[in-house]
């Protein structure tokens, strides 16, 4: 059967997925704002939903307080071509890696591409460390609730995270 003219131009079926974003340098909330846009404008990639924006304490990081959000996003990218786009992202707002963990004008993982699970040397999915962020677990929740339990944000609770008004 011939797939109808709005079918995804790569072929592929769409696949949900959720980033996670972070910034604690400079304007961090209109960084996070500016790649939420960059988000949505990347072919392939149609922002669904995003979650409101978050200030949290640095987690295993320094510096200011980080603003963070989760976005929901359908694609018909793989899941590496995705991470790339977001590695696009991240040096268009001045990312640089001077050491780990450093504090970072943006931050952009990729949290969960459908159900799938990626384990090669440059992309891990779901996000190995997300079950342990508050930052990451909230904003998620408040988008996806079905894809958080009351035990994982329970988990996480002693972790301060402050919706912006
Ligand atoms: P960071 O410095 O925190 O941005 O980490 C980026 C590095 O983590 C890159 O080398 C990525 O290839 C790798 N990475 C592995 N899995 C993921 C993921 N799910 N989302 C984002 N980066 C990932």
């Amino acid at each position: 059967m011939r797939r109808a003219a709005s079918a995804q131009p790569e072929g592929r079926d769409a696949v949900t997925a959720f980033v996670a974003l972070g910034a604690n340098l400079g304007d961090a909330v209109n960084t996070v704002r500016a790649a939420l846009v960059a988000l949505g404008q990347v072919p392939g990639v149609r922002l669904v939903r995003s979650s409101s924006l978050y200030r949290t304490a640095p987690v295993n990081s320094t510096g200011p307080d980080y603003i963070n959000a989760v976005a929901k996003v359908t694609t018909v990218l793989t899941a590496p071509a995705l991470l790339g786009a977001l590695q696009v992202i991240e040096n268009g707002a001045g990312r640089e890696r001077p050491y780990r963990n450093a504090p970072r004008t943006l931050d952009l993982d990729l949290l969960l591409y459908g159900f799938a699970c990626v384990a090669s040397p440059t992309l891990t999915v779901p996000h190995p460390r997300m079950m342990e962020r508050a930052f990451v677990l909230v904003p998620l929740a408040e988008i996806a609730p079905q894809r958080v339990s009351t035990a994982q944000l329970q988990a996480v609770a002693d972790q301060a995270i402050d919706a912006l008004a």
